[in-house]
This record gives structure tokens, C-alpha cells and sequence, in this order.
């Protein structure tokens, strides 16, 4: 009855023209009566009123009387590519994350294909990834020549499943790549043991998880090489852009001498007077890509933490609504990078409501969420690769046996979490103010009120 009356309260507001004065809508606020509120009222999609109406924080951020200097001053220079600014954003980068070297590349899908090829990993050889990542991971081992081989997902940290990993090593495995997915820091306690008795390199997979802390060291410090990408969804946007990091001398000279057509470069790669050294690419920065960079590294340390705070409020609100399981992070992880704030959504528990219904439902009521990955181990590309010229000579037909290869790259948990289960909310809504997490929690409280009622829309 009480919420009946919010309701109407609420529609007279928002058809008056008082509503847009603001204050009057304050007191209506009060409807977050604390964790579990059981706030109920009619779902926006069966003729309520959204719980939120007014605007999430957008992305990227900009603020022209700070930010619009630099980039103009490196316009104006006419020194477009590569220079001062850039090797100005790789000692920062390297600093930030606690490794000695950094080196800029076209994007995170690059980085991971020049820390492969600098560790001569290719044709033969099988690179472990988890099966819960973005397609780059996988297509960056296909680049090289190297099989794929995935692990299933913990559905508790949505993180690969390390008690999973030992079955899938082989006398080819060469690498894993660790991928700290949707900025939350993969167990790389357990993925560096594992990796030190069966002899593997690992590259960390860092792409979504700037600033991300296990026992307060940063992700992209623990492998034999970190990846980022600083794409425009990304924590850290510059549109596009990558970096790889790590302490290893040698292999950065190497890294650096193929983004830079193979180009002599550092005391291990070639000597200058006898030319171009090793096989190259061109994959370097410009340098209004580095202002772009550094202007926008100024506000990450406080979008971290707001994120995190932000992040930890929102689960303890949710964690108490039935069928919904948040994110869990490992027990060492200090701080992470929240690139998605995910839970799990299981329908039995809203009257069996399907995970479509509902995320129609959230949208409905003003929270931007969506379902995430699909199952990356059964798309067409994987097939495709294998009929290609380059797998073909490099394998033999029964090794490229795609039936073969699929079975034993099956991931059952991760195919329910994708079909079934996950949902995301994007980094930037974490970007609001602790009370707008309320709006969030009170719509998933509303949609388990009119579960029943929802379904019948199906
Ligand atoms: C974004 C991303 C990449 C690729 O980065 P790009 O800059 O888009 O090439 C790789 N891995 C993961 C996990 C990512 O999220």
C-alpha cells in the first residue's frame, strides 16, 4: 500500500512540472530503508516507475579545463609520432604497476601477441587460457600459431579455475596466461606454483585490470610479462592502446626491436651498424596518444578506490537478496579494478525468471547491466584456424581434429555461467555516488517482488 502510494507520489512528480525542481524528489529517497528493504513496488516494465531516471556517470571522462592542454600543446608541436610523451607514459606505467620496464603498443591484443612471440612460443606449442575472457586472449595465441587450450571457470571469482589446470598440461604446454576477467585478480599464488613446477612462462592477461593489487603488488608484477589495454572501455581510455610490462631486460629489448620494424635495439637485440636485427612490426604509440594517456592516469588512483568502495557497498546490499551471488574475491587480493561489477543470477529463485527477463527488466528500471561473454571455446573462429594454410602446415590432420579438440576443450560451468547466470554492470556506474548503488540494489529487491508477474510477460 505504502509503496502503492511512492508510486503515485512519484508519477505526479515526474508529470509535474515541479519534479524538475529536484528537492521535492529528496525525500522520496527514503525507500532505501537499509540492506534488504524488500522494496516492492510495481516493476517499470508492468506500468511502474523506474527506480532511476536520472543519468549514470559517462565514459569516457573528459573535462576540458584540465585535460584539453596537453593533448593541444602535442598537436601544435607537429611531434606526432613517438618521443618524449611517450617514454614519459612507459616509466610511469612501469612505476605504477612495480616493474622496471614498459613498452607501449597499438593495443592490448598486441601486447599479448609480442610478449608470445618474444618468448618463442608458435607452431607446437599449446598455451593454457581460461575459457572466461574476451576473445583477444585467444586470438593473440592463434596469431602466433599455437593451440589454445582452455580451462574451465570458478563460478565463485568468475576467475580461471586453477584446481582445473594441471589436468590440461601436456608435454607442448609452453605458456598460460593468467587473465584477471573483469578486473578482479585471478589466484596468481596458485597460477605462479603451478607454473614454476611444470616449467611455464606466464603473461599475465592485465587488459581490464589497471591498479588491481594481490598482497598490495600490483597485477601485471607477477608473470614473466603483464598486458594492458587502454581501449575506450577500458579503466584507463585512451581509445586504443596497450602495453606490456616486466622486469626481464632482455625480453623488453626484444619486445621493443619488434615494434619497431625489428629494429636494433637495447644491449640484446642486434648492433646498430649491422642493421635490421630480428623480425619486426610496427606497432608503436603516437605521441598525443601518450598525452592522452597521461592526462587520464592523473584520475585513476581515484576511480580505483571510488570503484572498490563503491563495488564492496553494492555486494554487501546484494549478497542479501535471495538468488543473487556476487563476485567473491581470493582472500590475498587487496585492492581490485572492478572493470565489471558482476553477480550471478539464478532463476529458480525468482519464480524462474529467465536471465533476459530479468536484465529487461533492470534496463527498465534505469540500471544499464547486460549478460557478458559467450562460451568462447564453441565459436566458428577456432575451426576456421584449423583449415587455414598456416595450421595445416603446421600440425597434422589428427592433431587439427576439431571434434577432438572440442571435447577436450569442453567447459561445462563456464557454459552455464554465460548462458545461464552472469550479469554485468559496467565500471563507469561505479563511478556514481554510494547512495546510487541503493538504486541498484532496491531494482534487483523490485524485480524479486514481481517475479511472478514479470514471468507472465515471457
Ligand atoms: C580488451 C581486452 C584485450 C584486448 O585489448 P585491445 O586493446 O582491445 O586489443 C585482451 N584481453 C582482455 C581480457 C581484454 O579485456
Amino acid at each position: 500500500m505504502k509503496n502503492r502510494l511512492i508510486q503515485n507520489r512519484r508519477r505526479f512528480l515526474k508529470n509535474s512540472s515541479l519534479a524538475t525542481a529536484g528537492v521535492l524528489l529528496a525525500p522520496l529517497g527514503s525507500y532505501s530503508l537499509g540492506p534488504r528493504a524488500g522494496y516492492s513496488g510495481q516493476s517499470a516494465l508492468l506500468g511502474g516507475s523506474p527506480i532511476r531516471t536520472s543519468p549514470w556517470p559517462e565514459w569516457p571522462v573528459w573535462n576540458n579545463a584540465t585535460d584539453d592542454e596537453l593533448v593541444m600543446k602535442t598537436l601544435r608541436s607537429g611531434v606526432w609520432s613517438r618521443a618524449g610523451l611517450v617514454n614519459e607514459f612507459e616509466a610511469t606505467w612501469a612505476r605504477e604497476t612495480g616493474t622496471s620496464r614498459c613498452l607501449s603498443v597499438v593495443n592490448g591484443t598486441n601486447a599479448l601477441i609480442t610478449a608470445l612471440l618474444q618468448m618463442d612460443i608458435g607452431a607446437g606449442d599449446e598455451v593454457i587460457v581460461p575459457v572466461y575472457t574476451f576473445i583477444a586472449t585467444v586470438q593473440a595465441v592463434l596469431a602466433t600459431g599455437a593451440m589454445p587450450v582452455f580451462v574451465d571457470t570458478d563460478l565463485q571469482t568468475f576467475q580461471i579455475d586453477t584446481s582445473k589446470i594441471e589436468a590440461k598440461i601436456s608435454s607442448r604446454t609452453r605458456a598460460i596466461i593468467p587473465v584477471h576477467i573483469l578486473g578482479l585478480p585471478a589466484d596468481m599464488i596458485t597460477i605462479n606454483r603451478i607454473a614454476r613446477k611444470h616449467n611455464l612462462l606466464v603473461i599475465e592477461d592485465a587488459c581490464q585490470a589497471h591498479f588491481a593489487e594481490i598482497n598490495h603488488k600490483r597485477v601485471g608484477s607477477f608473470g614473466d610479462a603483464g598486458c594492458f589495454s587502454f581501449q575506450n572501455s577500458k579503466n584507463l581510455a585512451i581509445g586504443e592502446g596497450g602495453a606490456i610490462t616486466s622486469n626481464n631486460q632482455s625480453f623488453m629489448d626484444k619486445c621493443y626491436s619488434y615494434h619497431n620494424y625489428g629494429n636494433p635495439y637495447g644491449a640484446s637485440v642486434g648492433n646498430v651498424s649491422a642493421g635490421t636485427a630480428i623480425i619486426g612490426n610496427k606497432l608503436r604509440w603516437t605521441e598525443y596518444q601518450a598525452a592522452v594517456g597521461l592526462v587520464q592516469l592523473k584520475r585513476l588512483e581515484e576511480q580505483t578506490a571510488r570503484r572498490n568502495s563503491n563495488a564492496a557497498y553494492l555486494r554487501s546490499k546484494i549478497i542479501q537478496i535471495p538468488g543473487i551471488v556476487p563476485y567473491k574475491l581470493y582472500d590475498h587480493v587487496t585492492r581490485a579494478a572492478f572493470h565489471i561489477f558482476a553477480f550471478r543470477y539464478q532463476k529458480e529463485t525468482f519464480k524462474g525468471l529467465s536471465r533476459t527477463a530479468f536484465i529487461k527488466a533492470m534496463q527498465a528500471e534505469g540500471i544499464p547491466c547486460s549478460e557478458g561473454y559467450s562460451t568462447l571455446n564453441k565459436m566458428p573462429y577456432l575451426a576456421n584456424a584449423f583449415q587455414s594454410k598456416n595450421y595445416r602446415k603446421m600440425y597434422s590432420a589428427r592433431e587439427l581434429d576439431i571434434n577432438k579438440y572440442n571435447e577436450r576443450n569442453q567447459c561445462p560451468l563456464n557454459d552455464r555461467l554465460c548462458n545461464e547466470e552472469a550479469v554485468w554492470i559496467f565500471h563507469s556506474v561505479l563511478l556514481a555516488e554510494q547512495k546510487d548503488m541503493d538504486d541498484i540494489s532496491n531494482a534487483i529487491e523490485k524485480i524479486y517482488q514481481n517475479a511472478e508477474d514479470l514471468k507472465k510477460l515471457q
